[in-house]
C-alpha cells in the first residue's frame, strides 16, 4: 500500500458516518472524487473490513474525544497510540483531540505541542466551540498561531452550526491560514468550505432529504408539500441520481433517503470541485448556487407563507473571503454588506 498523504484529501467532499453506516457509505463515495470519516473510538474493524472489500478511498478516523455527555477537554492531550493505530491501519492518523472551549488558548498549545511529538502523516484535529468564531481577535490570532505552528489541522466546529452569521464569517477568516485545514461534521456547509479554501470538508447530516435545487436538508413530506403547492416549479425537483432515476424523491424509504442524499451531495461536489479549479473560481460557483437557491426559497416563500428562508445561504454571500494567503485584514470580512448581485450563470 503506498503511504497516505494529507494532499490525497485535496477538495474533496468526505462522507462522516459511524461505522453502521461505513458500507453504505464507502460504496457511494467510490463513485465520486470523494472520501470517508469513521466516527467512533473503535474504527479498526471497520478500516479493515472496507479495505477488504474493495474501499480504497481515503478514509480518516475521527475518535470523538470532545463530543458526548462527558467530553474530554483539550488540555488533556493526545495519545500516541491512537496516531500509531491509524498509521498501521495506512491511514493519514487525525489525533484524538479532546474539546477545545472558546478561548482555550492553554488547550491549543498542548495539543499543537504533541503533535509536533508525533509521526506524519498527521492532521491535528481542533475541536472548535462555536464561539472561537464569535470573536475576530480570536480567528486573527488562532490563523497566526497555525501558520507558525505549520500543521494541517481539521476543525470540527461544536454545537452550532452554518446557521449563525459570526460561524460563517469566521469559518471564511479562518481559511486564509496558510496551512491545509479540513473541516469535519459539517452539512452541504463543508462544500462552501472547500469552495473557500478548506482543503477537504466532511458531510455528516445523516437525516431529512437533500434536495439540490434548495442547497438544504428538509423532511419529504415537506418536499411533497411545496411539490404540490407550486406547479410553476415542477421542474426544479426530479433528481437523476441512481436512488431516483429522473423521479421527484418525494417516497423513498429511509436508506434511500440516505443514499439519494450522498448521490445528490457528492455529484454538486464533484461538478464544483477540482484540484486544478483555483479558489476564486470555486468561491464564485458556490455562491451562484447560493443565490440560486435562496432565490428558490424566496419565491416559494412567496407562495406558501410563511416558509423560512434559510438564514445560512444568505450568511454564504455576506462573507467576503479574503485573499488566500494574505495577511487578514483587520476588519473587512466583519462588516456587513448588502446582499450582492450576482452573476447567475454557473461558471
Ligand atoms: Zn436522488
Amino acid at each position: 500500500m503506498t503511504q497516505p498523504r494529507v494532499d490525497d484529501l485535496l477538495r474533496r467532499l468526505l462522507v462522516q458516518c459511524s461505522p453502521e453506516q461505513a458500507a453504505t457509505a464507502g460504496d457511494i463515495a467510490a463513485r465520486y472524487r470523494a472520501g470517508l470519516v469513521l466516527t467512533g473510538a473503535k474504527p479498526r474493524n471497520t478500516v479493515r473490513h472496507l479495505r477488504r472489500t474493495g474501499y480504497d478511498g481515503p478514509l480518516l478516523c475521527d475518535a470523538s474525544r470532545y463530543a458526548g455527555n462527558y467530553p474530554l477537554r483539550a488540555g488533556a492531550g493526545l495519545r500516541r497510540a491512537w496516531t500509531a493505530e491509524q498509521h498501521e491501519l495506512g491511514l493519514v492518523a487525525l489525533t484524538d483531540s479532546g474539546y477545545l472551549a472558546p478561548g482555550d488558548w492553554p488547550g491549543l498549545h498542548r495539543l499543537l505541542a504533541d503533535a509536533r511529538g508525533h509521526p506524519a502523516p498527521l492532521l491535528v484535529s481542533l475541536p472548535l466551540g462555536a464561539g472561537w468564531f464569535a470573536v475576530p481577535a480570536w480567528i486573527d490570532r488562532l490563523v497566526a498561531t497555525l501558520n507558525s505552528a505549520r500543521l494541517p489541522v481539521a476543525i470540527t466546529i461544536v454545537g452550532d452550526s452554518f446557521a449563525t452569521r459570526y460561524v460563517t464569517r469566521g469559518l471564511v477568516r479562518l481559511l486564509s491560514v496558510t496551512v491545509p485545514v479540513v473541516l469535519l461534521r459539517s452539512d452541504i456547509g463543508a462544500l462552501g468550505a472547500v469552495c473557500h479554501g478548506a482543503h477537504a470538508g466532511a458531510l455528516a447530516t445523516t437525516s431529512g432529504l437533500f434536495v439540490p435545487a434548495l442547497l438544504g436538508h428538509h423532511r419529504p413530506a415537506v418536499l411533497a408539500r411545496i411539490v404540490a403547492r407550486t406547479p410553476d416549479l415542477s421542474g426544479r425537483w426530479p433528481c437523476d441520481c441512481p436512488e431516483c432515476d429522473g423521479t421527484v424523491p418525494t417516497d423513498l424509504p429511509p436508506d434511500g433517503i440516505y443514499r439519494h442524499s450522498l448521490h445528490a451531495q457528492l455529484s454538486l461536489g464533484d461538478r464544483l470541485l477540482a484540484p486544478r479549479h483555483d479558489v476564486s473560481a470555486m468561491t464564485r460557483s458556490w455562491r451562484v448556487h447560493c443565490d440560486q437557491a435562496l432565490s428558490l426559497h424566496e419565491e416559494i416563500a412567496g407562495l406558501m407563507p410563511p416558509w423560512p428562508v434559510p438564514t445560512a445561504l444568505r450568511w454564504w454571500l455576506d462573507a467576503q473571503p479574503p485573499a488566500v494567503g494574505a495577511a487578514v485584514p483587520q476588519q473587512n470580512a466583519y462588516v456587513t454588506r448588502p446582499r450582492p448581485r450576482i452573476d447567475r450563470r454557473a461558471p
